[in-house]
């Protein structure tokens, strides 16, 4: 494992919206802790097709309302027409929030196959350029290492992404991934692209190993063989499971520390707990206590 780490780790949380009281409870308590972390900011997931509209807006608003973070709220173009989607931003933006995470989304079809909804955004760039016309948000977006798996071709998903940075976007947020290598053959091709934004690892601590390969399976991301070889024999094994998938992820971050990644997105699927481990292992403190672990978790 390294041991030279940027001075100037930046980290972001994302969140889920939580379906009932228990869940949001579980929700509450990891942004409690991981608050004390001073995260750059966090960002709660719009569900598929708009699902949770209400509960996203919500949730955003009330961690912008309840805590000193700043929040950002995930937008998609699926199901909706331009101007539901406006709607959705302008809410925002009356509401104090300044950050979207702009996405195109998944079909909501049982074929899987996306179609843009008549009358509204198609793609994620087309979006980020409403958004723009509505007030000035600072806006991220998606980058796949591993290459969207819509995409025609490597440098067909690379033009998409330059497309989206064009028309406003300042930041973009990598799909999750493994290979640290693949990450860095992926920054020198955006960078020969003309895209300068920051472009940040999205990391999954990986709380379930068979959730994790259902989960790649639907985005395209690559488990690979290593990681099957290290998570074999733990389905029963919570304990050791947990342990293992704090050591993966803070190799992970810690090599990507080493080769000058600064900024680091975690998937937190609302628990505190990897999270916060791996933060620890970037030499991200708490610089405010932090609630305590719940030892139950
Ligand atoms: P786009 O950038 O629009 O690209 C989608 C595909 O279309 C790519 O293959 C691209 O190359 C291709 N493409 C783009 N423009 C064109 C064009 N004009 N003609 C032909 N092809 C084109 N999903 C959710 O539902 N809710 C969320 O909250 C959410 N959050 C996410 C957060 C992050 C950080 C990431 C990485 C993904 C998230 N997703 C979310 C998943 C995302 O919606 C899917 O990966 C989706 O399939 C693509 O979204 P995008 O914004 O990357 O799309």
């Amino acid at each position: 494992m390294c041991s030279r780490l940027p001075d100037h780790v930046k980290v972001s949380f994302e969140f889920f919206p939580p379906k009932t009281d228990k869940m949001a409870d579980s929700l509450w308590t990891a942004v409690k802790r991981l608050e004390s972390l001073s995260p750059a900011f966090v960002s709660v997931t719009y569900g598929a097709g708009g699902s949770t509209r209400e509960r996203t807006h919500e949730t955003v608003t009330r961690i912008a309302r309840e805590t000193n973070l700043k929040a950002a709220a995930h937008l998609t173009c699926v199901d909706a027409t331009r101007d539901e989607v406006d709607e959705v931003a302008r809410r925002y933006w009356d509401a104090g929030i300044r950050h979207i995470v702009a996405l195109r989304g998944d079909s909501p079809e049982s074929d899987g196959v996306y179609r843009p909804t008549p009358g509204g955004y198609a793609f994620a760039a087309d979006l980020v350029e409403g958004l723009k016309k509505i007030a000035d948000f600072e806006i991220s977006v998606a980058a796949y290492p591993e290459i969207h798996p819509e995409a025609a071709s490597p440098q067909a998903d690379i033009d998409n992404l330059k497309r989206k940075i064009d028309a406003g976007a300042t930041r973009a947020i990598t799909q999750f991934f493994f290979d640290v290598d693949c990450f860095d053959r992926f920054r020198d091709r955006a960078a020969a692209a003309g895209i300068t934004v920051p472009i940040v690892p999205g990391i999954l601590p990986i709380a379930n190993f068979n959730t994790a390969v259902r989960f790649a399976g639907m985005c395209g991301a690559i488990i690979p063989p290593w990681m099957h070889e290290l998570f074999e024999g733990l389905d029963d094994d919570a304990e050791t499971r947990k342990l293992v998938a704090a050591m993966v992820a803070a190799e992970q971050a810690r090599a990507l520390a080493a080769r000058g990644a600064e900024d680091f997105h975690f998937y937190t699927l609302n628990r505190a707990d990897l999270t916060f481990a791996i933060c620890h292992a970037l030499g991200v403190r708490p610089k405010t206590p932090a609630p305590q672990a719940d030892a139950t978790a």
